[in-house]
């Protein structure tokens, strides 16, 4: 017997469809949802679309932005050999709000992972390599995540930037084993940024 009407159990699938939402969460957020004025529902609505129909893949370094090119690649103060490679856009946010890093990005959605089959072509590596050819790039940070998949994604960089004579760095284990940059205070990313070493 189903428990709830059809279109209720389909928000609540849905919204359980969704990272980090439980079958709880997802029946609470549903019955939320449908308990709130139309105005409101037809307002996150209207967000949700014009989000996915706005925001697009910034053509240099490829995070999330509204504009062909994001507003740090757009920015002639930022120092454009120093690329930092991160896992995600949440990531180069984390690193932004430092206020202190001033090189670029590039963003790989993802990381290598033979465990879930994400191999390299499944990110954003080819581009990163086509990016260190034609831009004068001296320096890349490697700051993938310390987890194994961002551990192997920086060796598998590492190895492939190398011949190219471009200076490859980590940052530092300040970043504890396994846990995500969007976690960690910004003193730790900060002191993890400083104490890069050259891998
Ligand atoms: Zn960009």
């Amino acid at each position: 017997m189903e428990l709830y009407s059809g279109p209720i159990n389909k928000l609540i699938e849905e919204l359980a469809s969704l990272p980090g939402i439980g079958e709880k969460s997802a029946s609470r957020l549903a019955f939320h949802l449908i308990n709130l004025p139309t105005s409101r529902v037809q307002r996150l609505a209207d967000t949700l679309m014009e989000a996915k129909e706005k925001v697009r893949y910034c053509s240099t370094c490829f995070t999330l932005t509204d504009g062909d090119v994001c507003p740090v690649c757009s920015n002639d103060k930022r120092d454009h050999s120093t690329v930092m490679v991160v896992e995600n856009s949440r990531d180069l946010a984390a690193y932004e709000k430092t206020g202190k890093y001033m090189g670029v990005y590039h963003v790989l959605h993802g990381a290598i992972s033979p465990m879930l089959g994400i191999g390299p072509s499944d990110i954003r590596l080819k581009e990163l390599i086509e990016r260190l050819k034609s831009d004068e790039i001296s320096e890349v940070i490697i700051a993938t995540n310390s987890s194994l998949e961002g551990e192997t994604t920086a060796m598998y960089i590492s190895k492939l930037i190398k011949p190219t004579g471009v200076k490859v760095t980590r940052i530092a284990s300040g970043v504890p084993v396994g846990g995500d940059l969007e976690c960690i205070d910004e003193v730790t990313l900060l002191r993890a940024l400083e104490g890069r070493t050259e891998i």
